[in-house]
């Protein structure tokens, strides 16, 4: 029986499974001994994939479809070139941007690589990742907060971290093998504690649960913040060495005080100086949020707030702590590292001369080549291609102009 080695894609765990195969059929599933993030273990999503039936080939051939309607399977090479030649056939009748690109998380960063570059600094059109509809969120928050998008952790973090605070995520469902990581945690002072409106299974198997109301998270964070500096517990040299304009953040959290903590976020008081304390007691704080956060009211502010817990407590860039979004896909991150990202080139601004250098060295081309301004958003794309249709079909349906959602703003902000 032939195994071979590849990926679960269910999750942004991405776990390597080795797959049992007879006569091109997958027969057998079991989790890579050896391999860095899943070691052997797995969920039973990963072990149910053998359930699918599904059949093994090594390349099979693309197919065309006929003028009799009927399918037919042709060579690479013919498959490649009937498809270059109707993308510009459409470009040529209806225009550049008449063509666009959407990426998912399930490709492999040289697939990222190859579809970006070839939307992008080809066709010359416009290419996103799917990242847009997921976790743009954190990308900006990322972004705003250090220059670029990234999530600076590993999961060993988990393991070496003493206090490790949950916002808005249930690995123990979402993210097993990650979860697995906090069980190997054998720091005897080790505290799990779950920010989340929800009894999730992970604030069930946590030390504490702060059921905060939907919407006050962001509330919570800013009430958070001014108890730590009106305490004092601040690491005023990492402030001092590592960002800018915390005297103007420590004026804006002045309002958000603890007698107003239960109108606003369902929480009381007593429970917001009991997280305080516990962050100030931890040694190793790290913060991990997922989709009750990416996905929530004030999406992006909720993430800076949660970064700038970190910041002002020396909480990050050291082992075991940090300002950790988790990814829900299994390469959500690469799509974003290499950039098909509209509005980013390699996690940071279109016209930073140091990324386009470097995303031009690692597509081997001139620099020349490189796409000049930020493409369109998902969003807009999609919205564009309903006006294009409408316009086509000659439907007199008013497209509204934004299809995005309206956020109220706290006051003051
Ligand atoms: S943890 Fe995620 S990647 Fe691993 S087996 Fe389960 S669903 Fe698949």
């Amino acid at each position: 029986m032939k195994i071979v080695q590849s990926t679960c894609n269910y999750c942004a765990l991405d776990c390597n499974m080795d797959f049992y195969v007879e006569n091109d059929r997958i027969v057998k599933v079991l989790p890579t001994k050896g391999y860095p993030v899943n070691d052997g273990f797995c969920c039973i999503k990963g072990l149910s994939l053998d359930k699918q039936q599904t059949v093994v080939k090594s390349s099979p051939l693309p197919k065309i479809r006929q003028a009799d309607g009927q399918m037919k399977e042709v060579s690479w090479e013919e498959g490649f070139s009937h498809v270059a030649d109707k993308l510009k056939e459409l470009q040529a009748k209806y225009g550049q941007e008449s063509v666009a690109g959407i990426s998912t998380g399930q490709l492999t960063v040289e697939e990222f690589a190859l579809f970006g570059h070839v939307m992008r600094n080809y066709l010359k059109t416009n290419v996103d990742g799917n990242t847009r509809l997921c976790m743009a969120t954190a990308v900006v928050a990322h972004k705003q907060s250090y220059g670029f998008d990234a999530p600076g952790y590993t999961l060993k973090d988990l393991e070496l971290s003493d206090t490790i605070i949950f916002v808005g995520a249930n690995p123990v469902v979402a993210h097993p093998i990650l979860w697995k990581r906090v069980k190997m945690n054998q720091d005897p002072d080790r505290k799990v504690i779950v920010i989340d409106p929800r009894k999730s299974e992970t604030a069930m198997n946590a030390d504490y649960w702060y059921p905060v109301r939907g919407k006050g998270d962001l509330v919570l964070f800013y009430t958070l913040a001014n108890v730590l500096i009106e305490k004092g517990y601040i690491d005023s040299s990492y402030i001092e060495a590592h960002t800018e304009k915390f005297e103007e953040f420590k004026e804006f959290v002045k309002k958000f005080t603890l007698e107003e903590a239960l109108e606003n976020t369902g929480l009381s008081g007593g429970q917001i100086l009991e997280l305080a304390e516990l962050i100030h007691r931890g040694k190793r704080v790290s913060f991990w949020w997922t989709m009750g956060v990416n996905q929530g009211y004030e999406a992006v502010r909720t993430a800076q707030a949660i970064i700038n817990l970190a910041l002002m407590t020396g909480n990050i860039g050291r082992p075991g702590t940090g300002a950790n979004s988790i990814t829900g896909q299994c390469n959500a991150m690469g799509s974003r590292a290499y950039s098909n990202t509209a509005v980013f080139y390699g996690g940071g601004d279109f016209t930073n001369p140091a990324r386009r250098a470097r995303i031009a060295e690692v597509l081997g081309v001139d620099e020349s080549r490189l796409a000049e301004n930020p493409l369109l958003p998902t969003i807009r794309l999609l919205r564009e291609s309903t006006r294009a249709e409408s316009r086509a079909s000659g439907s007199s349906v008013p497209i509204p102009a934004t299809a995005g959602l309206t956020t109220r703003h706290l006051p003051g902000r």
